[in-house]
């Protein structure tokens, strides 16, 4: 068994690096962001609010979420190309505060990660979804550098961006996602810190490959 857990603040590179990862030791990338992602946007297409607990909890027994080949499908709909929006991220951010929503997402993750070798990303991957996975990371890098990656990111998608904006939100979606009751973002302590404010994907993917290695005797296929 090899589970490769990576929690971090958004915009760190999570998931270029989780998907280069799961290419070079074989292991299925699983993206918990998007979960709460598509229930976002399952809430904001149904003009659900995401801070009425009772109306989500109802819309929530009418919803499917699956990740398959790593793909997010919502009530069988791969939305992969609909939620990276700000509206979907701050609305995420929201929504992933209600323990029945965690519940879900959760009870996907946990089953994913059970049933097969994975390198899943999120915000409490190390601490509540795997805590005794084979290797754990905690990426981190300075906000104005993670505010200039989406920037980019959007700006290379065709999209239209606003850095002031992108790095207010980062910070709001930092504080709440590390202050809320349930399950926040932090570090576990047996995680290994990485901070990738000044280092290449290249040199993320080797750094991470080289502990993978060191904890696991395990070495990339290629
Ligand atoms: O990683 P990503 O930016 O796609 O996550 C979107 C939002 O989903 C986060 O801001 C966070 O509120 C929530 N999330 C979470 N737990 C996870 C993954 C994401 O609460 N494991």
């Amino acid at each position: 068994m090899l589970r490769v857990a990576i929690d971090g603040p958004g915009g760190t590179g999570k998931s270029t690096i989780a998907k280069a990862i799961g290419a070079k030791f074989g292991l299925e990338y699983i993206d918990t962001g998007a979960m709460y992602r598509s229930m976002a946007l399952k809430a904001v297409r149904t003009g659900v609010s995401p801070s009425d607990e009772t109306a989500v909890a109802a819309m929530l027994e009418e919803t499917s979420i699956d990740f398959r080949d790593g793909r997010m499908y919502l009530d069988g709909e791969d939305v992969g190309g609909l939620i990276r929006t700000n509206e979907i991220s701050m609305a995420a951010s929201d929504i992933s505060k209600l323990p029945c929503v965690r519940a879900k997402a959760d009870e996907l993750s946990k089953h994913l990660a059970a049933t097969r070798n994975v390198v899943m990303e999120g915000r409490d991957i190390t601490t509540v979804v795997i805590p005794d996975a084979e290797v754990k990371i905690f990426m981190t890098a300075s906000p104005e550098i993670r505010a200039q990656r989406r920037y980019d990111q959007l700006i290379e998608a065709g999209k239209s961006a606003d850095y002031d904006q992108i790095f207010e939100e980062i910070q709001k979606r930092d504080y709440q996602d590390s202050h809320r009751a349930l399950n926040p973002l932090r570090q576990a302590e047996d995680a290994e810190l990485l901070d990738t404010s000044y280092l290449t994907r290249e040199e993320v993917v080797d750094a991470i490959s080289t502990i993978i290695t060191a904890k696991t005797g395990v070495i990339a296929a290629r």
